[in-house]
């Protein structure tokens, strides 16, 4: 779809234009395409887009038409400024990718034929619930990361057949994006592991089933091995660290099972009075990489790397930039509003870098995207989406 007919002004407005409206929705963190109208008359938009705001309702159709493969290929662009500029680097030698599913939204009312359903009883009754679930990938660097594509989960699907398509698409398109890929305690699955190994990259995933002979046969070995302790901040770490494990019986090689309970000093006010209080947890993970390929502390340091997209991803996205919810109800639509929310998400924070420290300094994120919204407002920008 190249353009779409303004039927009222009786010309044609690019699907460009449609894509970088939907932008500016997300960098402006409006709640919905009604919020957006409100702007329709800024003479900055219009700059921006070279033809007139279309209205919300037509951004709405529009979107359930837009190619998605256009709108992974300007990430995938997006993903090539950020490696040649150093922006994404690798963490302690290792380019690090993390997988992980997210459910979008859920409702009793409004489906569409790609909807999940589930049964859930609701005062006693039976009702059917709608939903959408994503798997999303996000390649994480030092002190950036990049929200790189997802795979919606089809009526029947699981997660791990969706995250398998998304992986397979990813190492197709962005062979040399990353080396280990980390996930949770749903992504321990042979078929996974098998995919990555054909493509030479590694796993490091929650190894968290009790049920599992693997992880029977990791706590009996555990016992014997040799525990390293090491600090890092408050916390301290004792880790065992097991190789050439083969109880796993659908997948062909050995692997690996590191633990690490870890204990953390937290300090709490009881009253007026402050008292520290020691919280343990337990960590275990199964991963392909060898000893000699990455340390037990860098297993351990990589395999909490995976919170990073809970925490500056879905968090995120959920709670400052209005992501739990359906701009439209349509499969369609509901791809390529995330896809172009992760476009959005990336300019933000490259923009975020640009800033002088003693400028940024004292601001939280939510001050800047209010200052974008109000250049809007004022028609004052100056940047350009193009
Ligand atoms: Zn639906």
């Amino acid at each position: 779809m190249d353009a779409v007919k303004d039927h009222r002004k009786k010309r044609h407005i690019p699907a460009a234009a449609f894509t970088k409206a939907i932008l500016i929705l997300f960098l402006c963190r409006l709640p919905s395409l009604n919020a957006l109208d409100q702007y329709r008359s800024r003479r900055s938009l219009r700059r921006l887009l070279k033809h007139p705001m279309p209205s919300g309702d037509q951004i709405a159709n529009v979107s359930e038409v837009l190619n998605l493969a256009d709108l992974r290929g300007i990430l995938g662009h997006i993903y090539g400024r950020a490696g040649r500029n150093k922006v994404l680097t690798a963490v302690r030698g290792h380019r690090l990718a993390v997988v992980d599913g997210h459910e979008i939204n859920c409702s009793y009312k409004r489906c569409c034929d790609e909807c999940q359903q589930r049964r859930i009883m609701v005062n006693g009754e039976e009702r059917i619930q709608y939903y959408h679930r994503a798997v999303i990938f996000q390649l994480v660097g030092e002190n950036f990361r990049l929200l790189l594509d997802l795979e919606m989960l089809q009526p029947h699907d699981d997660e791990g057949t969706a995250a398998l398509r998304l992986i397979q698409r990813v190492l197709d398109c962005y062979p040399r994006s990353f080396d280990i890929l980390l996930g949770d305690g749903l992504y321990p699955q042979a078929r996974l592991f098998k995919l990555l190994r054909r493509h030479h990259k590694h796993a490091i995933v929650v190894l968290k089933d009790d049920r599992r002979d693997l992880l029977k046969d990791a706590r009996g070995l555990f016992r014997d091995c040799r525990q390293i302790t090491y600090r890092e901040g408050r916390t301290v770490y004792q880790c065992r660290d097991v190789e050439d494990l083969q109880s796993w019986d659908s997948y062909p090689e050995k692997v690996r099972v590191v633990q690490s309970i870890e204990t953390t000093i937290v300090r709490e006010y009881d009253g007026h009075k402050k008292r520290q209080r020691k919280v343990t947890s337990e960590w275990i993970w199964v991963t392909t990489l060898s000893s000699n390929e990455v340390s037990t502390k860098n297993i351990v340091h990589f395999g909490h790397e995976r919170w990073r997209i809970e925490n500056e991803g879905f968090n995120e996205l959920c709670n400052q930039w209005h992501a739990d919810h359906y701009f439209h109800h349509d499969p369609t639509s509901i791809i390529a509003f995330w896809l172009i929310l992760f476009m959005a998400h990336a300019i933000f924070h490259c923009l975020m870098r640009n800033l002088k420290p003693a400028i940024r300094a004292g601001h939280t994120l939510l001050y800047w995207a209010q200052q974008i919204l109000g250049d809007l407002v004022s028609d004052r920008w100056a940047f350009s989406t193009a």
